[in-house]
This record gives C-alpha cells, sequence and structure tokens, in this order.
C-alpha cells in the first residue's frame, strides 16, 4: 500500500504549494523534479514526492502541459466524485496559479480556462468540471472561494 500513502502524501503537499506558493517558476521546476531544495525550508520538505498536474494555467492566461493526457497525473489524491474514488484514474488535472490572496484569478485565467476546456472537451469525453475541493472536501480548498465559478461556466457554455 506504499503507493496509495504517498498519493495521498503527495496530494496534500501539493494542496500546500498552490495555496501557498505558487509564484514564478516555482510550480514548474517542482513538477519537473527541478526545484531547488536549498532554496527554501519547504522546497526541502517537498524535494522528490512526485507531484503532478496535466496542466498549469498561469495567470497570464498560459496553460503549460506537464503530463501526456492519456497518463495519469498525481493532482487529486484521496478523493471521490459521483461515487467513483481516485479521481486521478480518470480526471484531468489543471492548477490555478496563484488565487489564494486578494487578487484572486486574473481575467486572462478564466479566458484561458475556458478555451482550455473546450479543446480538452474536444478530445476528451468530458462529463464534469470539479474543484479539488468538490473531489476532496476537507482535505483540499483548491479553487477556493474567490474562483467565480458562475463566471467560468456561463462563459463556458456561451462558447
Ligand atoms: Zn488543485
Amino acid at each position: 500500500m506504499a503507493v496509495k500513502l504517498d498519493r495521498q502524501q503527495v496530494a496534500g503537499q501539493l494542496q500546500r504549494l498552490t495555496d501557498w506558493t505558487l509564484q514564478g517558476d516555482q510550480i514548474e521546476r517542482l513538477f519537473t523534479n527541478r526545484l531547488d531544495p536549498t532554496e527554501h525550508p519547504y522546497f526541502a520538505e517537498v524535494a522528490g514526492l512526485r507531484v503532478s498536474a496535466h496542466l498549469l494555467l498561469r495567470r497570464n492566461g498560459d496553460a503549460i502541459q506537464f503530463v501526456p493526457l492519456h497518463m495519469r497525473a498525481w493532482h487529486a489524491g484521496e478523493s471521490t466524485w459521483r461515487g467513483q474514488a481516485r479521481c486521478n484514474d480518470f480526471s484531468v488535472g489543471i492548477e490555478l496559479e496563484g488565487g489564494g490572496g486578494d487578487d484572486g484569478y486574473s481575467d486572462a485565467q478564466y479566458a484561458g480556462l475556458v478555451e482550455l476546456t473546450r479543446a480538452l472537451r474536444a478530445v476528451l469525453p468530458l462529463r464534469d468540471v470539479a474543484g479539488h475541493s468538490d473531489i476532496a472536501p476537507g482535505r483540499k480548498t483548491d479553487p477556493g472561494e474567490r474562483f467565480d465559478w458562475a463566471r467560468f461556466l456561463s462563459a463556458l457554455a456561451l462558447k
């Protein structure tokens, strides 16, 4: 069961990282194992952990892909959606840069997320869009209360 424990740990660490430090290219370096452990005590803690999302949406709206869509990324951890456990097995993971502070998410991120979701829908049989906080309530909080679901979903529907 080492893998299961690992994934749970990884998800918790990624949550903390996305809530707290997503700055510059730090998450890109984490996802690609290029985070310098000497840069911050927390980086030493997470160095060597396997964490990943398929995509990262930067504040400027750029999407960066880390994991091929046909492969599993480790973004959800222990999770359930509509009665199905282990969301990593059947979901595309997208992390949004920042969003935890007063600035919330940027206009470019909303626009980029709509485009990205449309693009994913074109190639995958997507049924839902859910927050990490929806699939792992109590453990994950992103995208958080500053994410405007109505804005995103209505923009998606209009496209
Ligand atoms: Zn997340």
